[in-house]
């Protein structure tokens, strides 16, 4: 994060003429386990990684040319600049501009705070989180941009609020449906703890993971299928119709044994989506308590497990992702790989492996070598412990 906060102060620099007021922080995440649980009001398992969005930014000067109740921002990532408005009445824009984020953010802060005034600003907006990875490049947008607001202004915000904001603003102004994860890590993000997060109360616990024998890596398969875009509004609609036959308000207050007793009443996809997520909230309290007690080999069976039925019963996994997989379980404990699976929504992005920190090289040139003999395509790999939340960095 160190080159990363550089190499943004030198492009403010760059770009202005001037040094920043403000910087500011915001990480990307990965979960652990817990995939489509979110939405179930079940439980997720993500902690904030080594890698994020760092913003930059200065009140206006007259040389700038930002129209009055503007900001500029100029992304290092899309080589582009793009005003936004910080006033007035912001509604969404018809399609989603990479600026949305950043848009939706201030608009719904100044809807909800009703009395804050932000002057006009320029920033830099720089990142090391793959741009639609699965490692919530955009909710460390979002959460960078609340950060931003809170040191413009000199207020704090109640950190569940701010999360919450965020995901309003990739709801309307992204739209994208997405549960309370990434936001909640992105602000809440703890060094060396990972976070169980219970959607249903949307209530945080923070969960050490301190034994620095053990590390996360991230594996970015570089491939993102591109699907009618239904997937996910499908999968989400699946599971509540599949709630709402089995007579409960969600998959969170179903068991094992109800699922079964009710399985006449569901299609057989239905019954398969339902399967998934009662057996992975069921893995991730349970991958919970395996990291309290230190039993890293139970995580990492999780892990496979959540991986096995993310693939054949929720059906969002994809041959890149089953071969990293595959390749992570064939190194296995004797080459340190305890567990591993796909992260995020699906159809390509991330793997996540728990690894034995020691034996990291080996294990990333075996990836990387193996994935690229059957794909043809290098992965990105990166070890990353658990990292902290959003802040503001003096300067
Ligand atoms: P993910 O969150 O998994 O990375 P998303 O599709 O949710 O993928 O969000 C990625 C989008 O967020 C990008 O396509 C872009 O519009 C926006 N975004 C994220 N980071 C940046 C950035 N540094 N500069 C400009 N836009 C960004
Ligand atoms: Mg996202």
């Amino acid at each position: 994060m160190e080159q990363l906060l550089q190499e943004t102060l030198a492009a403010f620099e760059k770009e202005y003429g001037r040094k920043p007021q403000w910087v500011v922080t915001a990480p990307g995440r990965v979960n652990v386990i817990g995939e489509h649980t979110d939405y179930n009001d079940g439980f997720v398992f993500p902690m904030a990684i080594e890698r994020g969005v760092v913003i930059a930014a200065a009140p206006a000067v007259s040389g700038d040319e930002v129209p009055q109740g503007k900001a500029k921002i100029f992304s290092i990532a899309k080589k582009k600049s793009a005003l936004v408005a910080l006033g007035g009445n912001i509604r969404p824009y018809d399609y989603v501009r990479w600026f949305d984020y950043v848009q939706g953010v201030i608009a719904g802060a100044l809807q909800e705070e009703g009395n804050w005034q932000v002057p006009s600003f320029v920033a830099v907006i720089h990142s090391n989180v793959p741009l639609g990875g699965g490692l919530s490049s955009s909710a460390a947008l979002e959460v960078a941009t609340a950060t931003l607001l809170e040191a413009i202004l000199e207020k704090k915000m109640d950190p569940v609020r701010k999360a919450l904001l965020c995901q309003k603003a990739e709801h309307e102004f992204a739209k994208m449906p997405c549960g309370i994860m990434d936001q909640f890590i992105s602000v809440m993000g703890k060094k060396d703890h990972l976070m169980l997060l219970d959607c249903r109360s949307c209530e945080p616990t923070m969960i050490p993971f301190t034994a620095q024998e053990y590390s996360i890596l991230i594996t970015n398969s570089k491939v993102k299928h591109a699907l009618s875009g239904s997937e996910y509004p499908e999968r989400r609609s699946s599971c509540h119709t599949a709630a709402e036959k089995l007579g409960v308000a969600s998959l969170r207050e179903v068991s094992k044994e109800q699922l079964e007793a009710g399985k006449e009443r569901l299609t057989d996809q239905q019954y398969r989506r339902a399967r998934h997520v009662v057996g992975e909230i069921e893995r991730t309290v349970a991958a919970a308590d395996a990291i309290k007690k230190g039993d890293y080999e139970t995580l990492g069976q999780r892990m496979y497990a959540s991986h096995q039925s993310l693939r054949d019963d929720f059906e969002v996994s994809c041959r890149e992702l089953d071969i990293l997989v595959e390749i992570a379980q064939k190194i296995g404990l004797a080459g340190g790989v305890y567990g591993s699976r796909m992260t995020g929504g699906g159809f390509g992005g991330c793997t996540v492996s728990l690894i034995q920190t020691a034996k990291m090289n080996e294990i990333i040139a075996t990836l990387r070598k193996e994935y690229q003999q059957q794909t043809q395509i290098e992965p990105e790999i990166f070890v990353t412990r658990p990292a902290q939340g959003a802040e503001i960095i003096d300067n």
